[in-house]
């Protein structure tokens, strides 16, 4: 009896999250599945999911936390579907020299990043690239649920083919020889069956023969793409394909992918135009007869623009997010190895003209990506938030603030605060069958929840204005997230 009891306390006390019932009063609930704000509500809380939701007043029992949460917004906390947790911004995925020779501060980096993603109300991410270090990020007392893609690829293709030491090699856990036949080790059946197993929700293809207008390494073979859909669709997993440039939408859309993992920044034969071409237009139009989702990762190419600018490290909102000494080594000379390898890449132009080249929303490729949003939006498409942060090893990309503000390019691309929540929440938990969990405010679900001051049905802005995050039930003060917290605290 004594033993049991004690289990009982431990398993309380050890569960981590709360699960004193939580009841918020007076609340206006904004959800996908609502047209309007649902006004004055009551909503009852109890071991980390919502339990009621009620124009009257819930009684409760005395035992519970009550937040008046007049004048408030209630909202499904962010679900961001990519985002890459064992990279560290201005690092890589800690498999290079760099961060070898810096894991004090990627360590650092590590335990901060959780919390930084709660900071800005993501409570949900997916990972389709989770690299060698992701369990620092599910090992974190506190962090945003996490979900999984695993990468396929060759050791001829993309992105091993550009690897050259064994550390970064390492990374890639599911190789494909496309020889193998079905049954065999490392045939594309066995190893969507093995990541059907390891609990990944999907699996990643890189569609990528070479930056810019490169064309030099090969892609998997139309054979072993065809293989890997049919076994992914007996295992009932998405496959999430990397493409940028049009040739390689092409060739993403022919093997049958269910979400496109970036915009269209490279127009290729196109670049020099700034308006949409017919041919990129009619194959944008195939990809919605299709059925493919789309993510537009605006800030991957917003983070390669940016760190070329000088200020990029002195960013007032990095504060709340990045490791005090990490933002001071991204001042150092030896930080600067990512740009310097960008200024390569462009034949040593300014740097100004660099980041021009990616920002300008004219002829930049900011700018072509906005058109294909624009295009898709006039067709009343919808999106998904993913971010890919943080989309290069670049460190004007920081985690939690990189998620927002690809929600706010959305708005900036045409698209309404209605179809940017739904992108940032009903549209991913849908897209992963999540949705009897996550993506809206209804009784039954996660609470995953975030209470804004603002309502964020009137402007985008409001994601920005949080003023507690909920995660499972168990309220959190934002201060108490932040990196950098004083000593004495
Ligand atoms: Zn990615």
């Amino acid at each position: 009896m004594r033993f049991s009891l004690f289990s009982l306390l431990v398993s309380l006390s050890f569960s981590g999250l709360a699960s004193q019932p939580l009841l918020i009063k007076n609340v206006n609930i904004v959800s996908a599945h609502l047209s309007a704000p649902l006004k004055n509500t009551s909503v009852l809380i109890e071991d980390g999911r919502i339990r009621q939701l009620s124009p009257q007043v819930i009684h409760s029992s005395d035992n519970i936390q009550v937040i008046d949460a007049t004048g408030k917004y209630l909202v499904p906390g962010i679900f961001d579907s990519h985002v890459h947790v064992s990279s560290v911004p201005g690092m890589g995925f800690g498999v290079e020299p760099v961060t070898q020779k810096h894991q004090q501060l990627a360590n650092e980096y590590y335990a901060q990043q959780p919390a930084s993603f709660l900071y800005y109300g993501v409570t949900q991410v997916l990972d389709p690239n989770p690299g060698n270090s992701w369990q620092k990020f599910t090992k974190t007392g506190l962090h945003p649920d996490y979900f999984r893609c695993e990468v396929i690829t060759s050791i001829n293709t993309f992105p091993l083919v550009e690897k050259t030491d064994e550390q970064s090699k390492s990374m890639f856990h599911y190789l494909v020889n496309e020889k193998a036949t079905a049954g065999e080790a490392n045939s594309a059946e066995v190893l969507v069956e093995q990541i059907k197993q390891s609990g990944a929700l999907c699996i990643k293809l890189y569609f990528e023969d070479g930056y810019g207008n490169a064309s030099h390494w090969p892609l998997l073979s139309d054979h072993t793409l065809k293989r890997i859909r049919m076994a992914a669709d007996k295992a009932g997993l998405s496959i999430l394909g990397h493409a940028n440039a049009l040739d390689m939408y092409q060739a993403a859309i022919k093997a049958g992918i269910n979400i496109m993992a970036h915009g269209m920044w490279n127009w290729g034969p196109y670049m020099r135009e700034t308006e949409l071409p017919e041919e990129i237009k009619s194959e944008l139009d195939t990809l919605m007869l299709n059925n493919i989702q789309v993510m537009p990762t605006q800030m991957v190419i917003s983070g390669l623009g940016e760190v070329m600018l000088e200020n990029t490290a002195d960013n007032p909102d990095f504060a709340a997010i990045t490791p005090a000494p990490l933002i001071d080594w991204y001042h150092s000379d030896e930080a600067q190895w990512f740009k310097q390898e960008l200024r390569v890449g462009f034949d040593n132009l300014p740097d100004e003209i660099i980041a021009r080249i990616f920002l300008n929303e004219t002829n930049g490729r900011v700018g072509k990506g906005n058109k294909v949003m624009a295009y898709l939006k006039q067709h009343n498409y919808p999106l998904l938030l993913g971010s890919d942060f943080p989309g290069s090893p670049s460190f004007a990309n920081q985690p939690g603030l990189t998620s927002v503000r690809e929600m706010e390019k959305m708005a900036e691309a045409g698209y309404t605060p209605m179809d940017v929540l739904k992108a940032a929440t009903i549209n991913n938990a849908r897209q992963f069958h999540l949705e009897s969990d996550f993506g809206t405010v209804q009784s039954g679900k996660v609470a995953n929840l975030l209470l804004l001051n603002a309502d964020p049905l009137n402007d985008v802005s409001a994601w920005r204005d949080i003023d507690l995050v909920i995660l499972k039930g168990k309220v959190i003060n934002r201060e108490t997230l932040k990196a950098n917290k004083a000593k004495h605290q």
